[in-house]
């Protein structure tokens, strides 16, 4: 019975919404002259067998995936362009393809580098694979293969909402300058990082009992530093082979004036990261505790941070002869976002069987980057280098009892360990890629996710050249 089962998610009523009879709440149950209120607010505009949620590292790949195995997809990115926290945030390098020049993730998004890499805009650091890149060509090198797959592109369009039968999603409602426009499809992939999709479809969230999440860091452009002298030689490439990539003998410097009682905000690194300019690094260090997921706390802590950009840049000024010309030639649109909502998968990959690197029937993907998790407070980061990959099963993209939902990307089912690990982004364009062939593959079987066949999905992203 449409008028009890079908319902109506809302992030945020919209001024037209509000005075509809349809209550601004949350999750609202719709009569049938509730849902033609909201067919007329917010028009279908597409109708497609996937829509990927969030145009970061892996809803890009996994709009490519799908799209590849012959579905009909759009992806919906609130910004106006692609690529996730590499472009929104300026986080640098792409980590991690490989151990000891090995390929531990291929396929789409090895390809994705090695088109970067034709076009000016990738330097591969061996042995790891670490990729350094232009962030300018990054974003044109997305957009290329995205259109080229034959991707339908809804950009500057936020996902505010969906609509629901039981635990099926029917449709996602969209915003932007048109106002509201609704997207139906038979799968959706929620890579939105926030795992906002699965929020709103009432997914269950991983427990976080003591509140702790890894901290916001606000990376910026520094221009005008000596990127030819030794020091940033040693600090701005992060193959391993000048030993650990955050700078060290700044590091050391800022702690101990910390020790000396100059005031300074907690830092964390700092990182130097080739943007492939002479004369301009990304840079990575400062750090607060945030909630991205709570609008006035993510604001407030930008605003914090904000200031401690241009404090920091003028210490680096000030103390070191490689930074005595630096300026801030850019700060990213956004600041960028470690860790927030997960969900509760059918398995949830813990760090000790991550470490350990169990293989599993339905692994799809891999990791090699070290279990990396930053002190929300302070300037500590705990760090577990793996020494061997670790596995992915297909399971932590799925929710129990979601037919048509897959998740990818940082909000994937895993604990703070594993995910310390698995939010790099090679490792969520691997997931990804996975994500989009198997919500392909439950469209042309016309089968829920939960009952796809795992074998011919490992066979496909084998034949694409994933590393299994
Ligand atoms: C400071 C910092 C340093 C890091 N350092 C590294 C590093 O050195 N190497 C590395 O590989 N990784 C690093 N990471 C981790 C990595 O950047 C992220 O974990 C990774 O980008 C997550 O990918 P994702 O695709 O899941 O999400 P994201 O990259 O966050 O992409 C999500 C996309 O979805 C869009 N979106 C979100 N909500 C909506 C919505 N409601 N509607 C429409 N669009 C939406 C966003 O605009 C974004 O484009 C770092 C992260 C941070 C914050």
């Amino acid at each position: 019975m449409t008028k009890i089962s079908r319902r109506l998610f809302l992030k945020r009523a919209t001024a037209a919404l509000a005075t509809m009879a349809v209550a601004p709440s949350l999750a609202s149950c719709l009569s049938d002259e509730e849902s033609r209120k909201v067919r007329k607010i917010a028009p279908v505009v597409g109708k497609y067998d996937v829509v990927v949620v969030g145009g970061g590292p892996a809803g890009f790949i996994s709009a490519i995936a799908a799209a590849r195995k012959g579905a009909k997809v759009a992806i919906v990115e609130r910004y106006g362009f692609f690529g996730g926290m590499a472009t929104i945030g300026y986080v640098a390098p792409i980590s991690v393809f490989a151990l000891k020049n090995e390929l531990v993730i291929g396929g789409i998004p090895w390809e994705f580098v090695k088109r970067l890499e034709s076009m000016g805009g990738a330097f591969i650091e061996w042995p790891k694979a670490n990729i350094d890149f232009d962030i300018e060509l990054y974003k044109l090198c997305c957009q290329r293969m995205i259109l080229e797959a034959g991707v339908d592109i809804y950009m500057h369009s936020s996902m505010v909402g969906c609509e629901m039968e039981g635990n099926t999603i029917d449709s996602v409602i969209i915003e932007n300058k048109n106002g509201l426009e609704t997207l139906v499809s038979k799968v959706f992939i929620d890579c939105t990082g926030d795992g906002d999709l699965a929020h709103m479809a009432e997914v269950p969230m991983q427990p976080n009992p003591d509140g702790e999440v890894q901290p916001s860091s606000f990376c910026f452009i520094l221009s005008g530093v000596d990127t030819k002298s030794e020091l940033l030689n040693r600090c701005m490439y992060h193959n391993g082979i000048n030993g650990p990539s955050q700078c060290k003998p700044v590091r050391e410097k800022l702690l101990a004036m910390k020790a000396a009682g100059v005031d300074l905000p907690d830092f964390g690194g700092p990182w130097f990261n080739n943007v492939m300019h002479e004369g301009s690094v990304a840079v990575n260090m400062t750090r607060r505790a945030a909630d991205s997921t709570n609008n006035r706390n993510f604001s407030e802590v930008e605003c914090q941070l904000r200031e401690d950009i241009f404090l920091f840049t003028k210490v680096l000024k000030e103390n070191f002869k490689e930074f005595e010309n630096c300026y801030v030639a850019s700060t990213a649109p956004q600041a960028g976002i470690r860790e927030s909502r997960r969900i509760v998968g059918l398995h949830t990959v813990m760090g000790e069987e991550y470490v350990n690197a169990v293989h599993y029937e339905d692994s799809i993907s891999r990791g090699i980057h070290p279990i990396d998790l930053h002190a929300s407070k302070g300037t500590h980061q705990h760090r577990v280098d793996l020494t061997k990959p670790a596995y992915v099963p297909y399971r932590a993209l799925v929710a129990p009892n979601y037919p048509n939902l897959l998740v990818a990307g940082r909000c994937i089912s895993t604990d703070r360990q594993a995910h310390a690990s698995l939010r790099v982004m090679a490792s969520c364009m691997g997931v990804g890629q996975a994500a989009g062939a198997a919500a392909a593959q439950a469209v042309t079987k016309g089968v829920a996710v939960q009952d796809i066949s795992t074998s011919e999905l490992i066979a496909q992203l084998k034949e694409w050249g994933a590393v299994l």
